[in-house]
């Protein structure tokens, strides 16, 4: 069975069921009866800035109709030019390239580390060419990249950073939040992410020196957000732009889960944690592998993956889930070997960890509402697969 048609049917345990933590419909009531405020930037989107802001220390938030949307922003606030090269792993959803497609960019592809999945960042500096304006490494699973080296050769080559950070609400790499370390930063509220408001991101700025330009890209090109500040008497047309401030029904549904930001995040590192040790003995037993997160960095619980054998156990062991109504499922297609990605971009250098590692890689049921019960039950029946197998 296809994984799309998987992911249509019923089971007893899902793959992701979209977080509800209690506040979300109350704060909709609100935003409609109360406020009688549905589109962007009324009282939640604010909550919603304020909090990010606080809790991440980003110099500047703008929450956006997506983290695609915040990486689209991006592109544009870099001003990437038809040619311009953006150094990126191949490992990735499709977003992290198209931002910069859209504009013309080139995404130079580069391996990944079997460890995180994350960037390889010792090959980023021999992919740099003349044309190389960016690079876009891509917190895999809350685990952050190896920040320290990546902004070092950013800063000798004068190049942007864009952290892809989709995945890394609450998670830090030496104390610091995913998303705030490099020039720009995006997250992702999807109904599939730690936190969510069906669809919907937010950027972030390190310092404010793109902050009116962006403010100005977000709303039609228009200066609306100073005129509601007061700062100015009334609103134009500055620049060019488009729509994308999130309407208030999605912020309100935000604000309640980053009200209990805490709660998620221990329940989801939990969970995790339970994956983790429970599939211990299997793993030193040398029949799977689980995920390794350095001593630098904190992860969020987003994902809960194990590394088998190769592409044909994977499909058996989906297969054997899927029979005992568990679902588990696999990403990412290597962006350098997809159509869009032979046509725009390239892979600078060997292709050693992308393709087998990719081919490899399973993810577990892991959702806000799953009990630890559940987590045994996925496990015990890993544990039988690999009895069938001898
Ligand atoms: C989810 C995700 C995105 C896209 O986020 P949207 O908010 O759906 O646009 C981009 N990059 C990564 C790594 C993701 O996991």
């Amino acid at each position: 069975m296809k994984q799309e048609d998987r992911q249509k049917m019923q089971y007893r345990i899902p793959y992701n069921i979209p977080p509800l933590v209690g506040g979300e419909l109350e704060n909709m009531r609100v935003a409609c009866e109360v406020n009688h405020k549905i589109c962007g930037d009324g009282p939640f989107t604010k909550e919603c800035t304020a909090w990010l802001q606080e809790h991440t220390g980003a110099g500047a938030v703008l929450l956006t109709t997506s983290c695609s949307h915040a990486m689209d922003m991006t592109a544009f606030l870099m001003d990437i030019q038809p040619g311009d090269e953006v150094i990126l792993p191949s490992f990735t959803f499709v977003s992290t390239a198209n931002a910069f497609v859209l504009r013309g960019g080139v995404p130079v592809f580069v391996d990944i580390r079997p460890d995180t999945m994350n960037i390889d960042e010792k090959l980023i500096e021999e992919a740099i060419t003349e044309k190389t304006k960016a690079i876009a490494p891509v917190h895999y699973a809350g685990v952050g990249c190896e920040m320290d080296t990546i902004l070092k050769i950013a800063k000798d080559h004068h190049l942007y950073v864009m952290e892809d950070a989709a995945q890394g609400m609450m998670a830090t790499y030496k104390g610091r939040a995913l998303g705030t370390m490099g020039d720009f930063g995006a997250v992702s509220f999807h109904e599939t992410k730690n936190y969510s408001m069906g669809e919907g991101g937010a950027l972030y700025l390190r310092d404010k020196a793109h902050l009116e330009e962006a403010e100005i890209l977000r709303e039609k090109g228009t200066n609306r957000s100073q005129f509601f500040r007061g700062q100015v008497d009334k609103y134009r047309w500055m620049n060019f732009g488009s729509s994308y401030l999130p309407g208030e029904l999605n912020a309100a549904y935000l604000k309640a889960q980053l009200d209990k930001a805490e709660e998620i995040n221990k329940k989801r590192i939990g969970l995790w944690e339970e994956y983790y040790e429970l599939l211990s003995p299997l793993a030193e037993s040398g029949r799977i592998e689980l995920p390794t997160v350095p001593e630098e960095c904190v992860h969020n619980g987003h994902i809960f993956y194990i590394k088998v054998k190769d592409l044909e156990e994977r499909s058996a062991l989906i297969e054997h889930l899927g029979e005992k109504g568990i679902l588990a499922v696999f990403h990412y297609v290597p962006l350098h070997s997809a159509p869009a990605g032979k046509t725009y971009g390239r892979f600078h250098g060997e292709d050693r960890f992308t393709t087998k590692e990719s081919e490899r890689l399973l993810r577990l049921p892991l959702y806000y509402a799953l009990s630890p019960a559940e987590v045994e039950e996925v496990v015990k029946e890993i544990n039988a697969f690999y009895k069938t197998r001898g």
